[in-house]
């Protein structure tokens, strides 16, 4: 599952236990991007915190695992290249590419989409506030791409930075060991990375 997790949330925890559960997935591996080309329009955390954020949020599960692909290449990242490096790691791994219906929507405008189908299978999850449209759905090579319905969470990492920024809480949103991270490190707060987003 790849994912900026700027910071990790429970959305991404619940869709992550879902698919492992659906697919009867031996692990799920969170891969948190290096540089997200999708995201220059804004400062990203330092990939060290998402990394640390990401540990902390799924150490508790034994079937959870991050991997340091993509923030140890250089350059921006690609999902083609982290499913390269990924099954040139585990080359006797079926590999399944877990992504949100939003994430999935965009999907050809990513680097060698048709490649990526070929390395390994998407699954899509539903995602309250965005629906796939038909065009894309039917874009997408069915054979390749499996929809899976998951309980609706309304959480995204936009929400949560804005709320630290706010000083609003962030409690049971993500786990209790990110939030004291954040707090530790100062993230998120008014006079840093997320000022613009506020406007
Ligand atoms: P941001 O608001 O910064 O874009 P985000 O909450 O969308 O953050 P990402 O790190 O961009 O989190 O998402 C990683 C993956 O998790 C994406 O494929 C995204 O679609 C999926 N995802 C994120 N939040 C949810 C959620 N609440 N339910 C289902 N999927 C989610
Ligand atoms: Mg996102």
């Amino acid at each position: 599952m790849g994912g900026t997790f700027d910071p990790i949330h429970h959305g991404h925890l619940v869709a992550a236990s879902e698919v492992q559960a659906w697919f009867d997935l031996d692990e799920v591996v969170f891969v948190p991007t290096g540089d997200p080309w999708q995201k220059a329009d804004r400062q990203v955390s330092p990939a060290e915190d998402r990394y640390l954020m990401t540990v902390i949020a799924t150490a508790s599960n034994p079937r959870f695992r991050v991997s340091r692909v993509d923030i140890d290449r250089d350059g921006p990242t690609y999902t083609i290249d982290t499913l390269r490096d990924l099954s040139a790691q585990m080359p006797d791994a079926q590999l399944y590419f877990i992504t949100g219906a939003d994430a999935l929507a965009e999907i050809f405008t990513w680097r060698d989409a048709s490649e990526l189908f070929e390395l390994a299978q998407f699954v899509g999850c539903t995602r309250p506030g965005y629906d796939m449209d038909e065009a894309t759905l039917a874009a997408i090579p069915s054979e390749r791409v499996t929809m899976v319905e998951i309980p609706a969470l309304a959480i995204s990492s936009t929400d949560c930075r804005l709320r630290t920024a706010r000083g609003e809480p962030v409690w049971y949103l993500v786990p209790d060991g990110v939030v004291q991270y954040i707090a530790k490190h100062h993230l998120y707060t008014a006079s840093g990375a997320t000022a613009s987003e506020q406007k």
